[in-house]
């Protein structure tokens, strides 16, 4: 066995240990952000290591769910249950012979020994702790002399000794907590299992990890861990607790059942890696200055785990779309436009003027979406059909503003057709409202844009008719003009 601290040259080894009993969210993937930044900044390892000894809990596709969120967001870990490494296997369950090892260090120094009750005798003690209003302590009922173990029965830790614990957690600072939190707890299971009280040790030992860095949840065991380590005679790593995520405008903490989503589901809607990692990171910690846009190794640079606040996070996710907005807006235009284009449909990009028209619809998508998601609803509401499709227009009366008449209307469309006509400058939204503006100075804006805008579009709700006519093109939006006349003279 190790001493953790004195083998590994002052390498930082952090690690993510999640349990494979559910889809990643962003609590547990803010975590492994937090552990991921402070190893790397400190030119250390990052480790994965699957926590699946609870069978019970465990479900199917949970280990390549978390393997799919940890790569999509590029958090590369150095050693883990798919690349391996000096110290796997990485998954909990391949290890059952190492936590043996070290259970039977403990039951030859005399800190171990084997439940002797059934778990009814149990139960009952813990339902009689209960009437008489009074913790459950299993230390009130450890046995005087103890069997030797069979592997069949519970394996429980001796409590070296029932007093205070202190430590210091690099996050919540210095803390304290004494005998209430100490008890004889389960080493291993009935099962073979170990208990995650136990298995987490030893594996951090063996992986020579120097900082935990995990919910705030566990702080309250910590003696219990803290005991352990005492009892092997071996130095515990640094503890670094990550505060709460808070749902938006509450003081609740964030749950899987009050809308703690799965990771991949931002993947879906259309978030950049780049800016969900971005965003995840300023949850509970903050650099100290008002800029708030960063790369994955700006972010590496300047993380401190002294920065890390104590009080709960909240998520705003109107932020998280800025900030999707925001790293877009760092791409290159090319890769800007492969972004939008994976949410435009087929039919739009099987049409013959397809490319010309996306290069000017593409400041357009640039201006109003600043996530996928966003933009398919666009698509679905219709708003971009008038691009690609002729518009109907089912009651051409749309076309007439409030107190326009037919005639006035058609006079109007006529005189737009005549100036556009005469434009030979097609090559920006300007050039086109130059020629045609005046006109609807003079004659009233709403009598003239109104028919102008609404016979390009078909809708009553779309771009402004210049960006319209630019984007369509001088024949399209001459020829959409001139029908709409016909339509109007019926
Ligand atoms: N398996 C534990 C969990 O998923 C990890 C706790 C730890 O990092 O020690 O919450």
């Amino acid at each position: 066995m190790t001493n953790n601290t004195e083998t590994n040259n002052n390498t930082v080894v952090t690690r993510f240990a999640p349990s494979p009993t559910g889809f990643m969210h962003i609590g547990n993937v803010r975590t492994a952000i937090f552990a991921y930044l402070f190893a790397k900044k400190h030119n250390g390892k990052f480790l994965l290591r699957i926590e699946d000894t609870d069978k019970e809990r465990e479900v199917t596709g949970a280990e390549k769910h978390i393997i799919e969120s940890l790569h999509w967001l590029h958090m590369q870990w150095d050693e883990g249950p798919d690349n391996g490494g000096a110290h796997g296997p990485y998954r909990q369950s391949e290890r059952l012979d190492i936590y043996n090892l070290y259970a039977q260090k403990l039951i030859d120094t005399g800190y171990a020994y084997p439940d002797p009750y059934t778990e009814e005798q149990v139960q009952g003690f813990r339902t009689l702790a209960e009437e008489e209003k009074r913790p459950f302590l299993f230390r009130n009922h450890r046995p005087e002399t103890f069997e030797v173990w069979d592997g069949k029965k519970p394996l429980r830790f001796k409590i070296p000794e029932i007093k205070s614990y202190a430590w210091h957690d690099m996050v919540f600072g210095d803390l304290t907590a004494g005998p209430e939190a100490l008890d004889d707890f389960i080493l291993i299971k009935s099962d073979g299992y170990p208990t995650y009280n136990f298995a987490h040790i030893v594996d951090d030992i063996e992986m020579q990890v120097t900082h935990v860095m995990r919910g705030q949840e566990y702080i309250s065991s910590t003696p219990k861990f803290l005991a352990v380590y005492e009892a092997l005679q071996i130095q515990p790593p640094r503890y670094a607790s990550m505060p709460h995520i808070m749902a938006a405008g509450g003081n609740k903490k964030l749950g899987k059942r009050d809308g703690a989503r799965d990771i991949l589901s931002y993947k879906e809607e259309g978030y950049l890696p780049e800016a969900l990692f971005n965003f995840l990171s300023l949850l509970g910690w903050n650099p100290g200055t008002d800029q708030e846009i960063f790369t994955k190794d700006e972010l590496i640079n300047i993380f401190e785990l002294e920065r890390v606040q104590k009080s709960g996070a909240q998520v705003n996710e109107d932020k998280l779309d800025w900030m999707n907005k925001e790293h877009l807006n760092k791409q290159t235009r090319e890769e800007r436009k492969k972004y939008y284009e994976t949410w435009i449909p087929d039919v739009y990009k099987k049409s013959a003027d397809y490319e010309t028209k996306i290069e000017k619809i593409l400041p357009l998508l640039e201006e109003r979406i600043n996530v996928g998601r966003e933009l398919l609803q666009f698509i679905e509401s219709g708003e971009l059909d008038y691009f690609f499709q002729k518009p109907i227009y089912e009651n051409p009366a749309i076309l007439i503003w409030k107190n326009g008449t037919k005639e006035s209307t058609i006079e109007h469309l006529q005189q737009l057709t005549t100036l556009c006509e005469k434009l030979e400058d097609w090559s920006s939204t300007d050039s086109i409202k130059n020629a045609l503006f005046p006109y609807a100075e003079e004659k009233g804006r709403g009598d003239v844009l109104w028919p102008l805008r609404v016979c390009l579009s078909g809708k009553e709700k779309s771009p402004d008719p210049f960006m319209l006519a630019y984007i369509l093109g001088k024949d399209e939006t001459m020829a959409r003009i001139i029908n709409a006349q016909h339509i109007l003279a019926k």
